[in-house]
């Protein structure tokens, strides 16, 4: 028989906009299906009411389709497990909860509010170590376990609210096994009896999770740290309806750069970094949060920074494809410490990128930029400019302030190193140095710098005092890539113009 067919999900609950620990979530699974031929769907989880944010589902999706995560199955793609999100799927759960009280493993509970609280107060008076509904209370509490089954009938058919809760088994060790941590063993007393069909009709989490990855035949949860805590209920929720469990891995947390703690869009506030795949404007308060996209970034120097956090191929290489990354990857090689987030990391893998890209590409996301600026320049005359350039940047974002002199001239100078560098012989250097290039024919680089070079050495003018000024007279400060690179593409009229124009304005100060 062939083997199983492998068939992993992201399963988001469409709350707000998407950490980038979710989009790492997304595309392990991604990896994961792909390597192994599988299928991979999206689920939204939309069960919590209270917390639903209706523009969440539309940025999930354009946020995973940025970053080149697709699916096989799911709310736009179909498929034969549908519906994919589970509030049309509300019908299917009810049933799933009931066929757990008859066994045993689940019962139903009518406290109020009211009573829940006062529960609560005196569990905390007496300081009890588990302060939620459980085995030290649920004999003591309005549920189907206390009342006689007449009663519970009644309160049911007469429409009284009531919630399923499950039955935690007392003082048994669960022992599940987890791809990434090994064997993790829960004892159920510290465990409470959760509940998994609310009042409103709608499941819980738990329960709706549980119920789905096993009609949807998941094979493997792959999933972050943060949901570690409800395995053991999961498994034994498995367990009670008798179905085959899925294999579990449970991610890294994606720590703060310091290592303290989680990341948090308040550690990308106070840091300067995007904690978002795509820009969020928040519906209610509109503020809005960057993102990875409109920062600049590569979708593909994004996928590759986030496939490191937690997971390394166990060689030198840092530079993969989608492609590469699916080949390269495996759970095992998933760690399961939390990886420190480094936005310097993702700056270098943007700027690996940018180096990569054809020159072609660049320049096509270069010229909106320059026309924006009015400035017409060939393909030509720009893929020259990308050339000379793209090494000094890491975003195309930062093209302009390195090669606006190539397009124009400065329109200031930077005072500082005027002040520094502009002496009074510099005006006289600067003549010799007109007269020197006016005099080459073949104005390349190699040319211009062969023959300033000689004239530097033969007048003993001095590379610094000569360059620095020249550099200031054609890019206006002290940046920039090779000065005689420079002058060979704006040409020798307009350097020489340039360097005119300096002398007078900057002699005139
Ligand atoms: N809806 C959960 C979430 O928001 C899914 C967790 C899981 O993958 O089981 O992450």
């Amino acid at each position: 028989m062939d083997p199983k067919q492998i068939r992993v999900r992201f399963a988001p609950s469409p709350t707000g906009p998407l950490h980038i620990g979710g989009v790492r979530t997304a595309l392990y699974n991604y990896l994961f299906a792909r390597k192994h031929g599988g299928k991979f769907i999206l689920r939204i989880e939309d069960t919590d009411r209270a917390r639903f944010v209706p523009e969440a589902e539309k940025y999930i999706m354009e946020s995973l389709e940025w970053a080149g995560i697709s699916f096989d199955e799911g709310i736009r793609e179909g498929g034969a497990f549908g519906p994919y999100r589970q509030s049309e799927r509300k019908g299917i759960y009810r049933q799933y909860a009931e066929k757990l009280v008859e066994p045993g493993h689940a019962y139903y509970a009518f406290d109020t509010p009211g009573e829940l609280e006062k529960m609560r107060k005196k569990l905390e008076e007496q300081k009890a170590a588990n302060s939620s509904y459980g085995i030290a209370v649920r004999m003591s509490m309005t549920n189907s376990l206390t009342l006689p089954p007449e009663d519970v009938a009644q309160r049911i058919s007469a429409g009284n609210p009531y919630v399923i809760r499950f039955k935690m088994p007392n003082n048994q060790d669960i022992k599940i096994f987890d791809e990434i941590r090994n064997w993790v063993i829960v004892n159920t007393s510290t465990l409470d009896d959760k509940v998994l069909f609310k009042s409103d009709g709608m499941p819980t989490y738990h329960l709706a999770n549980i119920v789905d990855d096993h009609l949807m035949e998941i094979t493997h949860v792959i999933r972050g740290e943060e949901w570690l805590p409800s395995l053991p209920l999961h498994a034994l929720l498995y367990r009670s309806f008798g179905w085959d469990e899925p294999q579990f891995a449970h991610l890294p947390l994606l720590l703060k750069p310091d290592g303290k703690g989680k990341l948090s869009k308040r550690d990308g506030d106070r840091l300067g970094f995007p904690v978002f795949p795509i820009e969020w404007k928040d519906p209610k308060s509109g503020e809005v949060s960057p993102g990875y996209r409109e920062s600049d970034f590569f979708p593909g120097a994004f996928v590759n920074m986030l496939a490191f956090l937690g997971w390394n191929p166990g060689t030198e290489q840092e530079l993969f494809s989608m492609e590469e990354l699916i080949s390269a990857f495996s759970i095992n090689r998933v760690g399961k410490s939390g990886s420190r987030f480094d936005f310097e990391k993702a700056k270098w893998y943007n700027h690996q990128y940018l180096q990569l890209q054809p020159i072609e590409d660049l320049v096509a996301q270069y010229k909106p930029v320059l026309k924006e600026k009015n400035i017409e320049a060939t393909d030509d005359y720009i893929s020259k400019v990308c050339t000379l350039i793209k090494e000094r940047t890491n975003f195309v974002n930062e093209f302009w302030g390195q090669s606006y002199f190539f397009f124009e001239a400065p329109k200031e100078y930077d005072q500082k190193v005027v002040k520094k560098r502009w002496k009074e012989n510099t005006p006289g250097i600067m003549t010799g140095l007109t007269e020197v290039l006016r005099a080459i024919d073949n104005f390349t680089s190699e040319n211009t710098e062969k023959a300033v070079k000689a004239w530097i050495e033969e007048k003993e003018a001095g590379m610094g005092a000569v360059m620095n000024a020249f550099r200031l007279c054609v890019v206006g400060a002290m940046k920039g890539p090779h000065m005689f690179d420079i002058i060979a593409l704006i040409g020798k009229e307009e350097t020489l113009l340039r360097i005119e124009a300096g002398i007078r304005r900057m002699s005139n100060r």
